[in-house]
């Protein structure tokens, strides 16, 4: 998309601030739309703006009118031409950064659906505290999971520190609520009294309610197969080795088709096929389904993927993952960053994880961005991506969401970040990613290989 005109942003700015449609709208829609020179590109954001005049302008102007209109809204390109152009060869690094958009379509419930999925699990295994943890949440309306599980940790953290806790509450109260008898008793002496008594039980249920949640969030994932968006990239990598992929999802959809074609993955926290040539950099910043550590002794493992998929569709196991380490018999959890508020504060296994994302961001000459919606729980990456788009000048993102808000949003905040920032190298692709990101890598490997027609006879051979 080039330009659009200072007219055109303007309408639109006003038009998606108006809360009812009216006629006076729709003339001014209809006039732009008119009297806009060719040359001018339309902003995909119209598609938006007119869904929600649509239906009003069908009640009070004539068919043709309205054909009109949406045969012009109809000719918007989704996909920036300049996706078209680009050139890619051996030399070009390319990064891959997927977010839950791209799992979505394995039928992965998002963020904001898998607080009530848990429950609705939860209710199958008839536990009353969790139970009662879900209609405590329901009369509440709390339904964000990020929200319970931040709770979750900073109590687990708060109940073994009562200075911490204190000062929690000190904080929050201003200082101007009282502590309780109790609360006080805790934190002079700490001798053994009723209250540490129930410190300890509330303890274990925070334990076992994560572990359980934990094991629920496992539980939505492990089934999910890979979608389209996955076998494109695997595509793309079979004939562009320069690639590394991060992804923010813990389901396994990404590592599965890639293994379903033979190809090693490094980077993950085995730590294996580092010095393979033809293993491809799988990040996994927020951890994996198949990947454990120990509460206690802080010890490390990654299951095979695949196996453990059958061992859970075949109900022969239990899950490994969530089960007692053979090292010192403490607890082992998921290696898996919930969806916290504040993601980077407790999980030191992940560490090198991050510094491989962050470099593989910053070598990067196209990072291409699928279904990753940019949120501010995420301020981390976003900050790796801002630093590395503005040390190096040449690098360009490619934004695959179905979101026409993103892009215009992400060029706003760049050009505000960066002095002199090029628009341009922020590129959109506004579409659902299953469709549109085939044909984007496809095109772009087209570039890759003009000497297609004068193939030798040997490689032709070998094609077929
Ligand atoms: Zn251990």
């Amino acid at each position: 998309m080039g330009e659009i005109s200072k007219k055109q942003k303007m309408l639109l700015e006003e038009l998606d601030r108006r809360e009812y449609p009216s006629r006076v709208a729709i003339r001014l829609i209809y006039e732009f739309l008119e009297e806009k020179p060719d040359e001018e590109d339309l902003d995909p954001r119209w598609k938006d703006i007119w869904k929600k005049y649509e239906h009003y302008a069908r009640r009070f102007f004539p068919p043709p009118l309205i054909k009109e209109i949406e045969e012009i809204l109809q000719s918007i390109k989704s996909v920036d031409e300049d996706i078209g152009k680009i050139k890619i060869d051996e030399n070009t690094k390319i990064t891959f950064l997927l977010g839950a958009g791209a799992s979505a379509p394995s039928g992965i419930p998002t963020v904001d659906k898998l607080l009530s999925e848990l429950w609705k699990r939860a209710r199958k295994i008839g536990r009353e505290d969790l139970d009662r943890l879900a209609e405590w949440c329901d009369d509440r309306e709390i339904s964000n999971i990020e929200d319970l599980l931040t709770a979750a940790y900073i109590s687990n953290f708060a109940a073994r520190n009562p200075n911490i806790t204190a000062l929690l509450n000190y904080f929050i109260f201003s200082g101007s609520r009282e502590l309780s008898e109790e609360e006080e008793y805790i934190i002079r002496g700490r001798r053994v009294s009723r209250t540490t008594v129930i410190d300890v039980s509330s303890i274990s249920f925070l334990q076992e309610t994560l572990q359980t949640l934990f094991g629920l969030l496992t539980s939505t994932m492990i089934s999910a197969s890979p979608n389209p968006t996955h076998k494109a990239i695997v595509d793309f990598i079979e004939k562009h080795k320069n690639t590394s992929i991060i992804i923010t999802n813990y389901d396994g959809c990404m590592d599965e088709a890639l293994l379903e074609e033979k190809i090693p993955l490094k980077g993950t926290i085995s730590g294996e096929n580092e010095d393979n040539p033809n293993a491809v950099q799988l990040i996994k910043m927020h951890g994996s389904i198949n990947w454990a550590y120990c509460d206690s002794c802080q010890d490390v493992r990654e299951f095979d993927l695949l196996e453990l998929k059958k061992i859970y569709e075949e109900d022969k196991l239990s899950y490994p993952v969530i089960g007692i380490c053979n090292k010192c018999g403490g607890l082992r959890r998921p290696l898996l960053v919930p969806p916290l508020s504040f993601k980077f504060l407790m999980f030191p296994n992940l560490i090198d994880i991050w510094n491989s994302a962050r470099q593989s961001i910053e070598e990067a000459d196209y990072l291409i961005i699928v279904g990753y919606p940019f949120s501010e729980a995420d301020t981390y990456i976003t900050k790796i991506i801002s630093r590395s788009m503005s040390m190096k000048d040449n690098q360009k993102m490619i934004i695959v969401n179905t979101n026409p808000h993103l892009v215009p949003l992400l060029r706003k905040r760049f050009s505000a970040y960066i002095d002199g920032f090029d628009e341009k190298r922020i590129l959109q692709g506004c579409e659902r990613c299953g469709k549109i990101l085939p044909k984007i890598l496809d095109s772009m490997l087209d570039k890759n290989s003009p000497k297609k027609k004068t193939k030798t006879d040997g490689e032709k051979n070998k094609e077929e």
